[in-house]
Parts: C-alpha cells; sequence; structure tokens
C-alpha cells in the first residue's frame, strides 16, 4: 500500500520494539524513515537494511533525545539528507517501575529527562522544522488511565506527554498540522517483559478484553493510520490502543 507516499517520516526510538515495527510498516507504505537511537547502533542498522531488502529507503541516525543538543543535529541531519520532515513520531521512552517510596532520585530525573524533556525538545524543534500539514505522533501509555502500583512515576511522565500533545495540537493548527499521542497498553517488547513474572504478565494481560499482550505491529497500525492523510482530521487527542484494558 502507498499511504504515505513519499512523506518523510522520523521516528524517534525506532532501533526496537514499537518504534522498529513502526518504522518498517511506515516504510512499507511508501515513506522515507529516520530510524533514531540513542545506544542500539546494530540493531538500528538492522531496522534500516530490513527496510532497504523490502524496497525501502530509510537512514539510522543517532541523536539522545533528552539531549537539546542532539535533537537539533538530529532535526538539521534529517533536513539535509531527505529535505523536509513530513512525520514526528516520538516513540522513545524508558519504564522504571518501583514504589514511589523506592523511587530514587536519579530514577525520577532520567525518566522526566528522556520520557518528558525527550519529547519537549522534539516538539519544539518541529514546531519550526516540520513541513506545514505534517503530523506528529507522541506515545503515552494506558497506564495514565488506571491505578497500578510501581508505575507512578513512569505514568507521571506519559501524562506530562499527555498534556503536550493536546496544548501543542491548538497551536500547531495554525500551519496545518495535526498532534495525537497513542496510549498503549501492556505490548509484547522488552521495555514491558524485562524482568516480569509468567505470573505479573498473565495479571496484567487479564487486565484487557482479551486476555493477552499487545503486538507491536497492533500498535504501529494505528500509528500509521495517524500519520496518514486519512486522520487529518484528528487532532488532540489520546488513542487507547489497549484491546479495552481502560
Ligand atoms: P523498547 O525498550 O523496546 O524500545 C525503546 C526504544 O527507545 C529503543 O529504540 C531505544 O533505543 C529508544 N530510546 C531509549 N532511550 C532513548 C533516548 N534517550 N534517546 C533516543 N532513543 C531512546 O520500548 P517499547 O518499544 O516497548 O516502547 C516504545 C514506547 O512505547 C515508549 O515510549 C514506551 O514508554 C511506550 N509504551 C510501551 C508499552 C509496552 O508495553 N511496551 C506500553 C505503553 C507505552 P536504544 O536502544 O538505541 O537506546
Amino acid at each position: 500500500m502507498n499511504r504515505l507516499n513519499n512523506k518523510v517520516v522520523l521516528i524517534t526510538g525506532a532501533s526496537r520494539g514499537i518504534g522498529a515495527a513502526t518504522a518498517k510498516m511506515i516504510a512499507s507504505e511508501g515513506a522515507k524513515v529516520i530510524v533514531n537511537y540513542a545506544g542500539s547502533q546494530a540493531e538500528a542498522d538492522k531496522t534500516v537494511q530490513e527496510i532497504k531488502d523490502a524496497g525501502g529507503d530509510a537512514i539510522a541516525l543517532k541523536a539522545d533525545v533528552s539531549k537539546v543538543n542532539e535533537v537539533t543535529a538530529l532535526f538539521d541531519a534529517a533536513i539535509a539528507h531527505y529535505g523536509r520532515i513530513d512525520v514526528l513520531i516520538n516513540n522513545a521512552g524508558i519504564m522504571i517501575t518501583k514504589m514511589l517510596k523506592d523511587t530514587t532520585d536519579e530514577d525520577f530525573t532520567r525518566q522526566f529527562e528522556i520520557n518528558v524533556r525527550g519529547t519537549f525538545n522534539t516538539l519544539r524543534e518541529a514546531a519550526t522544522k516540520l513541513a506545514d500539514n505534517g503530523t506528529i505522533i507522541s506515545t503515552s501509555t494506558t497506564l495514565t488511565r488506571v491505578m497500578v502500583p510501581t508505575y507512578g512515576t513512569y505514568a507521571a511522565t506519559k501524562a506530562a506527554v499527555e498534556q503536550m500533545t493536546r496544548v501543542f495540537a491548538k497551536e500547531m493548527g495554525a500551519r496545518g498540522i495535526t498532534v495525537n499521542a497513542v496510549a498503549p497498553g501492556p505490548t509484547s517488547t522488552e521495555l514491558y517483559l524485562k524482568g516480569k513474572s509468567a505470573e505479573v504478565i498473565a495479571r496484567q494481560a487479564a487486565l484487557n478484553a482479551f486476555n493477552r499482550l499487545g503486538e507491536v505491529d497492533e500498535i504501529a497500525k494505528v500509528i500509521v493510520f495517524l500519520a496518514s492523510d486519512d486522520a487529518k482530521w484528528i487532532s488532540g487527542q489520546i488513542i487507547g490502543v489497549n484491546g479495552a484494558m481502560a
């Protein structure tokens, strides 16, 4: 299919997980893709190679989204390579799960630096550098809608992402730019599975209507739709992608 023909799409954190799956699906729809990563160069290169092997066009660019200079350089390098950016997908994120009483200052800062400042950094760049009539899709979580112990700080970072999404949607309308976020439920990736027992996974899977984890492609399909011109009248929305979890 060619729903994103000739669009240039920047995806943060596209070396692994939901971001890598989205990068590949976006490329299969005809877009040129910038695969951003922070540390996993081999995985980022693999994502790019898979896109090229399937006949697509992609490059990998390293940048830590929490570092303003690196984000500026990322946007400038992407525009130097492809001429413009039409779609920004803010996918990069980390998750530290601890009871609030056990959360250290370092945990708190690291989580907010990457999830909140990282999103802020890319939104501010996009305000002037994203093409007119472009699209921004950020990544929240269904944990902003439920109260699950140990996710307090993580959910707080994503609540901040959601509110920036709503306000930024109003600010960017004058340039025809739509701004939305997806809010996935538990999805089978390293971020979610790492350190969880089978019992915990089963308990959390039972919170949705289908008694299973989400798969990365199920999130990617919704992001592809939001990035397409079919979604141009959707803006300022947080779209739950969670099998009726909340
Ligand atoms: P993964 O841990 O599988 O992948 C995370 C990606 O983010 C990697 O590509 C990683 O790149 C990148 N990343 C991490 N820190 C930075 C940084 N500072 N700068 C740039 N890139 C960075 O996570 P998921 O695919 O599971 O999650 C993707 C997004 O979806 C996150 O925002 C997460 O919060 C959200 N989400 C995930 C859910 C789930 O159940 N999996 C549910 C709800 C939301 P590298 O390895 O190179 O550092």
